[in-house]
């Protein structure tokens, strides 16, 4: 029995009972393998659950509007990735009869859409013979061949991408994709559980002792130390939000008005904008509380809040920015409950800012 056949066995008896999982839709898996791009399975599970039920094919998808989708999104993060999937769905609808291609060509055609994706979905929903390179997976091939460059330079990419093509199981390739993925994540883990392993024969790190000296990574990068400033900007029991087209942070959802502060922040972190410098005009009159921190793949970020009930001056002027031709372009604005703060601000970051601080 070949290596690969072991694999699927252990797949077969061992894998993670998941809804995705459940049938062949190229839909679902699209859906699925979108959100695990940055969510761990156990935390993206109850989000999928529900958008699917609102969402459950490309033509329900494709006739919502951006701001439903966002909503469904809540909790996952990386808002982008909910927008993309709409705007791939209404491409499928007009020029696929809302149905998922079968060619890679097609795929990659989609918006949003990129290799790991349309390999992921053509092998699992339609048996393409199309191996899937995902972190798990580079670092089982990484380990398992021996792969001595670092996985990150995108040369490694390339050499990693044709060893998987090498390891995959054409006769199966959608679960053997499944199945390498499902092994980087339960069982060639960061301190690999060598015994539970099917393919431990066979394996030259395993073989040469060198399972923890494998894969090879290049130095982590240094998180950008930032503070974001948060603004409860109130006028008749209701507070500001804004949607900043063009920012670092939350450019496709509502957020409180924010201001970015660093040490070494670099200038394109800067709002010069008209709504930017009121609020660096104001930030200094306002006493500032530490809520919390938060982390993301290249931030370490410190949450400051301050409130400040507008006086009749400060709207004025709100009403003179948001009246000209330039912000319209760059900035949306709106008027809500506090409470609503957290539906309005689907962002964990809302969850971590108190609406009770003065
Ligand atoms: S034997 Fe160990 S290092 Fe090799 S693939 Fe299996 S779990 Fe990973």
């Amino acid at each position: 029995m070949t290596n690969q056949d072991k694999l699927l066995q252990w797949f077969y008896k061992n894998q993670r009972k998941l809804p995705f999982r459940e049938n062949k839709d190229p839909y679902k898996i699209w859906i699925s393998e979108v959100m695990l791009q940055q969510t761990r399975v156990a935390a993206m599970l109850p989000s999928y659950e529900k958008f699917i039920s609102r969402f459950p094919n490309i033509t329900s998808l494709a006739e919502s509007t951006e701001e439903e989708v966002i909503q469904y999104w809540k909790g996952l993060g990386y808002y982008s990735r909910a927008i993309n999937l709409r705007k791939g769905a209404v491409y499928l609808k007009e020029n696929f009869q809302a149905k998922f291609p079968e060619s890679l060509d097609e795929a990659l055609s989609i918006p949003g859409v990129g290799p790991y994706t349309a390999r992921a979905v053509l092998s699992i929903a339609y048996n393409k013979e199309y191996a899937v390179l995902d972190g798990n997976v580079k670092r089982v091939l990484a380990r398992y061949f021996l792969f001595k460059e670092n996985i990150s330079l995108p040369s490694s990419h390339k050499a990693l991408q044709e060893l998987a093509n090498t390891f995959l199981n054409s006769k199966n390739p959608g679960d053997h994709n499944q199945a390498m993925m499902e092994l980087g994540a339960m069982v060639c883990l960061q301190a690999p559980l060598c015994m539970l392993c099917p393919i431990q024969k066979g394996c030259l790190a395993f073989e040469q002792g060198k399972q923890t000296e494998f894969p090879i990574m290049g130095k982590e990068k240094t998180k950008l130390p930032i503070k974001l400033k948060f603004f409860f900007l109130e006028n008749n029991e209701k507070i500001l939000v804004v949607k900043y087209k063009h920012r670092r942070f939350f450019k496709t959802i509502f957020t409180l008005p924010f201001l970015i502060e660093g040490s070494k922040l670099p200038v394109s972190y800067n709002d010069n904008s008209e709504f930017g410098k009121f609020l660096k005009e104001i930030e200094f009159n306002l006493e500032w509380t530490k809520t919390g921190k938060h982390s993301i793949t290249h931030h370490d970020i410190e949450l400051y809040q301050s409130s400040n009930k507008l006086d009749k001056k400060k709207l004025q002027t709100l009403e003179k920015i948001f009246s000209s031709k330039l912000p319209s372009v760059e900035l949306e604005w709106k008027w809500i409950k506090k409470e609503d703060l957290k539906s309005e601000f689907p962002s964990s970051i809302a969850g971590k800012l108190r609406i009770d601080v003065k």
